[in-house]
């Protein structure tokens, strides 16, 4: 290929450096042996009892959602869901026809969230969304049907760290995943969005404020009975699970009548006992949240791709492999998406030529194979770690839900609903996941627990939601 990307001549090099030194020392700093993993497991349950004690016990910060009840299969009508999260934004409708007809009809459209819009103002991200709601909202058709009388009702998924304060209300408590929009933490995100639909003139109402996880937990658990817990691996990633009220010691008030809450983790903070790396350190202290979602940012879709995008830099500036200069593009951060390293890690033809043409075009790096072979030894290492801690902080919460029930989630049928693009397009980063699940509870107990991809449960979940905590009397 020809060189047509600029290039930064290095300073001073003593000759040439070998990088496998670098590539060893990442893949001992990221080692997951099986008492790594277990450790974090042991960690993620401890964490998960503390933040349960106390509002700010633990890293963990443990929301009550204020869902105690889960889809039943009777909810009926026209409901809608608003999906705010990561890299998209998504408006859905459904029709929902109870126990017999499930769902009669679904319908969905999608954006992308601007850059502009994530490092815009509040009014700005609420207005966009308001807007998208009111279009979609106009184009309702035959198979959709509201009783008369009756404003149209919204499940709300706003998948951000929110202090519930009812079902249908809550408080942001700060913006993760690259989200810098001013004037929205500490506010009712509800209110927020009801003030742009009033601005609008737009008569919709939100019955149910709930994230990404719980959504997606309602949605599962309204075709199978055992999905007791939800995890999203997308460009963020989060926990939520079905907690018994008697262990909530900090709940006070509204204990619900079901003797179940569903408790949203937000184990992305969680960061005892990571095997980090100097690259981590170096990510975090450039991030827009600085010590804050460490766990994410070792595991999630956002991240990955970074960290190897800063491995590469090192290898280039401090060994040979890649020439003698480093290309400007590979110092550009997050320019190396964790879809790369999905693309590098399928290719299997033997000169590796779809990793070449990928480093080629993305980070202007110019590869003979060896090289490739190195890069490809990188992703591995750094989405290993990621699956398999992930699969860590799986068992964390089911060994802390075993604890207090001894035999009810082990020793029986036991389903974890997964959803999140990272977790959907990524083989080996699910295999790695899986893998750790299967050497922490070893085999026997691992043939109960199934880990389910949930696809785009959380829309649905959300509608359910705003069903089954609808305004209006329930007609079954
Ligand atoms: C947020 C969670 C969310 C997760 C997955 C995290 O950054 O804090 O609330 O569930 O991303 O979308
Ligand atoms: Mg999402």
């Amino acid at each position: 290929p020809s060189r047509s990307f600029p290039r930064v001549r290095m300073a001073v090099r003593s000759g040439a450096v070998s990088v496998a030194p670098i590539l060893t020392n990442l893949q001992k700093d990221c080692a997951t042996s099986l008492p790594v993993l277990s450790h974090v497991a042991d960690a993620m349950a401890a964490d998960m009892r503390a933040g349960l004690a106390a509002d700010g016990g633990s890293n963990l910060k443990m929301i009550l959602s204020y869902v105690d009840s889960l889809p039943s299969g009777n909810e009926k009508g026209l409901f809608y869901a608003l999906d705010l999260g990561g890299t998209n934004f998504r408006v859905l409708r459904v029709q929902l026809g109870g126990k017999e007809e499930r769902v009669i009809a679904t319908e969905f459209e999608q954006v992308s969230i601007s850059q502009e819009l994530m490092f815009g103002t509040s009014e700005q991200l609420f207005d966009f969304i308001a807007s998208g709601l009111a279009k979609f909202a106009q184009k309702e058709g035959g198979k959709f049907h509201l009783p008369s009388g009756r404003m149209r009702e919204i499940g709300f998924t706003f998948s951000f760290p929110v202090k519930q304060l009812s079902i249908d209300s809550g408080m942001l408590i700060k913006w993760t995943k690259g989200f810098a929009v001013s004037g929205t933490a500490g506010k009712d995100v509800v209110a927020c969005l009801n003030e742009a639909m009033e601005r609008l003139g737009l008569e919709m109402r939100v019955s149910a404020l709930v994230n990404d996880t719980v959504g997606t937990l309602a949605g599962a658990r309204y075709w199978d009975d055992d999905v007791m817990v939800a995890v999203i691996l997308g460009t963020g990633t989060n926990a939520c699970y079905v907690e018994r009220n008697d262990a909530i010691p900090k709940q006070t008030g509204h204990a619900s009548a079901s003797g179940r809450t569903i408790v949203n983790t937000e184990w992305g903070a969680f960061s005892n006992g990571l095997p980090l790396t100097v690259y981590d350190r170096e990510m975090d202290a450039a991030s827009i949240n600085p010590g804050e979602q460490i766990f994410e940012k070792t595991i999630s879709g956002m991240y990955l791709g970074e960290i190897v995008r800063r491995v590469l830099l090192k290898m280039t500036e401090e060994g040979d492999l890649f020439g003698k200069s480093v290309p400007v593009k590979l110092s550009n951060p997050f320019i190396l998406r964790t879809p790369d390293l999905c693309a590098m890690q399928q290719d299997s033809s033997a000169d590796l030529q779809t990793v070449g043409s990928i480093l080629y075009s993305v980070v202007g790096l110019e590869s003979n194979f060896s090289a490739r072979r190195i890069v490809v030894d990188v992703c591995d290492t750094i989405v290993k770690r990621g699956g398999r801690l992930a699969g860590a902080g799986i068992v964390g919460i089911l060994q802390k839900m075993e604890e207090d029930s001894r035999g009810l989630i082990f020793g029986k049928r036991t389903v974890v609903a997964m959803d999140g693009g990272l977790y959907e397009n990524y083989p080996q980063y699910r295999r790695y996941l899986q893998d750790a699940v299967t050497e922490l509870l070893g085999t026997e107990i691992s043939k109960n627990v199934v880990i389910e991809h949930s696809k785009d449960g959380s829309g649905i979940g959300a509608a359910l939601l705003a069903a089954s905590n609808s305004k209006y009397e329930h007609e079954f």
